[in-house]
């Protein structure tokens, strides 16, 4: 399957940073009101991952955005294509990011779901590019810090296309 993409971070890495991530986060969060907020798309294999790693009474919301930016660049200008369905208020957010790139998006989503009302909004995030910052975010729970490269696979897309290889990895130039 998809021989055009070279492995960066393959499926068993993935699987064993997501359970000490979902351990750290049972830690953290035991005798709270958890929500898990997957923003789509990007993020429903890691999320679904990710919640059953998660040992605790919590509740999963999705919050669809779409980030308009030319070709592979994001803008950081976001539209909400799909909002939670029920309040968060007075509960614990944890927003469950597939990669933060510029930390445009991220800065953008803290602030909408701060208006929220919730006891608090922590982020974690399968990727970042610290190379491509532009805006500081927290990033709370961090898989893997990888350098400035396009990925695809694991629920992150190009075009559309890749978003159900089980690894990370790299579309090879010509495909
Ligand atoms: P940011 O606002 O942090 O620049 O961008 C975040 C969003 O841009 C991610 O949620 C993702 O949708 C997209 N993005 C950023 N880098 C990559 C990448 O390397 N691969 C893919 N597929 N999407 C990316």
């Amino acid at each position: 399957m998809a021989t055009n993409v070279s492995t960066m971070i393959d499926a068993d890495h993935i699987a064993q940073r997501v359970r000490e991530l979902g351990a750290e986060i049972t830690r953290d969060y035991a005798g709270r009101s958890l929500v898990l907020v997957c923003v789509l798309k990007g993020s429903f294999v890691f999320t679904s991952d990710l919640a059953r790693q998660i040992d605790l009474p919590m509740r999963v919301e999705f919050l669809g955005v779409r980030s308009y930016g030319e070709g592979t660049k994001s803008s950081g200008v976001v539209q909400i294509t799909h909002d939670l369905t029920k309040p968060v208020e007075g509960d614990d957010v944890l927003i469950v990011e597939d990669i933060v790139d510029t930390g445009l998006t991220i800065a953008h989503l803290l602030d909408l779901l701060r208006t929220r009302k919730p006891a608090s909004v922590k982020v974690c995030a399968l990727l970042h590019k610290p190379a491509r910052t532009r805006i500081q975010v927290p990033i709370d729970y961090l898989g893997f810090t990888i350098e400035d490269k396009f990925v695809v696979g694991y629920g992150l897309d190009w075009a559309e296309r890749y978003r159900n290889l089980p690894f990370i990895g790299l579309v090879e130039s010509g495909s």
